[in-house]
């Protein structure tokens, strides 16, 4: 099978100036035409450097994917580094010229003298149009020392004349070059919510393991676990069918723990499982200000289910919005659980919703001394209330938005399993 590697060239993505989201894009690209990625390089504005990266990747590579560099300033080196690694002098191409320069008269300029540099391939390469840019792309083939070679496809660094040359001259070539050879890869993503990483591994009869076809892979992202299978074959089909049994036996395993597919968030989850029952949902919420309803107002369709959400920050916005008056007078605030229980139950009266939604107020406490915070999230459903307290032990960072996915994570699971009709009526 094929194999490719991305480099990224420039000194603004090197210092950190800039983030390389080319590489990124593609590589989706090469994995969507059935070519895995092995490795990215980013390099400087350093001819030696680029060079030094290309020959690198051509020794390794059958398809190496190359982005920015070919301006025409002083700083622009690929074509030159192209040039010095397959040994052949500049050469001038006059019909990519006359194109550099109708592009200047259209904008009403003279092209300046520099531009001439972007007219000019190492001798026996190819350039690659850029129909709305001065910068044409550059394809090469290079020898490897043992046997083969290497195809070299060299792209401006602006995104948007890169995806189009990409769609339109890249891809192509390379689906060409594949041939018969070409292999399906195919993915599927399954979404959790409720363990951390190894928790949902140590749940997996040994799926995570290198060499498994499929392979399925584990990463996490401010607490919500995806799970990416991934399938290599000869048509879609029968990547779908290898990926198949694998997505049942995680499901089996790890039961609701799995709230989406793809990107689902679990905003998404939630609206679903509102729209499937009809239902509405009104929110409130003090220690997110107001994250789950920014979460949930993301959600396409969303305004059918949610009637609306309050944001409190203390005591008295409390007492003023949802008319609930808690005895502070001697710093005690009372019980945080029939707090969030209260709220919970108010925000769904006060707004005529069949759920309502609560997250009590982060306590506050000193990390040095005390345990980690604990934040109530409550339930209500027609005068009932289930109420969980959720430990944060996170990134102060991260606290809000986890105990958000925490809060909707509750709300999804409540609907799911009617844990509701199990507690306790509210008094
Ligand atoms: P041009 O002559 O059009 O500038 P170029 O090939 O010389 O093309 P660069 O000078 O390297 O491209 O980059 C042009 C712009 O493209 C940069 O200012 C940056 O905005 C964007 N860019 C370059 N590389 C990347 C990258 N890897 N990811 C995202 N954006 C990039």
């Amino acid at each position: 099978m094929a194999s490719a590697e991305v480099i990224a060239i420039g000194d603004e993505l090197t210092s950190g100036v800039r983030l390389d989201t080319n590489s990124q894009w593609l590589a989706q690209q090469l994995v969507l035409l059935g070519v895995p990625v092995a490795c990215h390089t980013t390099v400087g504005d350093e001819q030696g450097a680029i060079v030094a990266a290309l020959a690198d990747a051509c020794r390794r590579a059958d398809i190496v994917v190359v982005s920015g560099g070919l301006g025409p300033t002083a700083d622009d080196l690929t074509r030159q580094a192209l040039a010095r690694l397959a040994g052949q002098p500049l050469v001038q191409d006059d019909q990519v010229l006359a194109h550099i320069r109708q592009l200047f008269a259209r904008r009403g300029r003279p092209m300046p003298e520099r531009n001439v540099i972007q007219a000019q391939f190492p001798a026996g390469s190819q350039p690659l149009a850029n129909t709305h840019g001065t910068a044409p792309g550059i394809r090469l083939r290079v020898a490897r020392t043992a046997e083969g070679w290497s195809d070299v496809f060299a792209l401006p660094g602006v995104p948007a004349e890169l995806k189009e040359m990409w769609a339109n001259q890249v891809a192509p070539a390379i689906l060409a070059l594949l041939g018969p050879t070409r292999r399906v890869i195919a993915q599927r993503q399954l979404r959790c919510f409720g363990a951390g990483e190894s928790e949902i591994e140590g749940l997996l009869p040994d799926l995570i393991q290198r060499g498994r076809d499929p392979t399925v892979g584990i990463t996490a992202s401010r607490a919500t676990i995806t799970l990416r299978i991934t399938a290599v074959g000869e048509t879609a089909q029968a990547c779908r069918a290898k990926i198949e049994p694998t997505v049942a036996t995680i499901r089996a395993c790890l039961g609701t723990l799995v709230y989406g597919e793809g990107n689902d968030e679990l905003q998404d989850a939630v609206s679903c499982l509102l729209a499937d029952r009809g239902a509405t949902l009104a929110t409130v919420e003090w220690g997110t200000a107001g994250l789950v309803a920014s979460a949930l107002g993301e959600v396409p369709g969303i305004a059918l289910y949610y009637r609306g959400g309050v944001v409190i920050r203390d005591y008295a916005s409390l007492a003023r919005l949802l008319d609930i008056t808690v005895n502070t007078s001697r710093g005690q605030a009372g019980d945080p659980a029939s707090l969030a229980a209260r709220m919970a139950i108010a925000v769904c009266d006060r707004c005529e919703a069949d759920y309502g939604l609560a997250v009590g107020p982060f306590p506050r406490v000193d990390p040095a001394t005390t345990p980690p915070p604990q934040v109530h999230v409550a339930v209500a459903r027609r005068g009932r209330v289930h109420v969980e307290p959720f430990v944060f032990a996170a990134h102060p960072d991260l606290q809000r938005t986890r105990c958000a996915k925490q809060a909707l994570n509750l709300l999804r699971l409540t609907m799911l399993d009617q844990r509701l009709e199990t507690t306790r009526r509210s008094e």
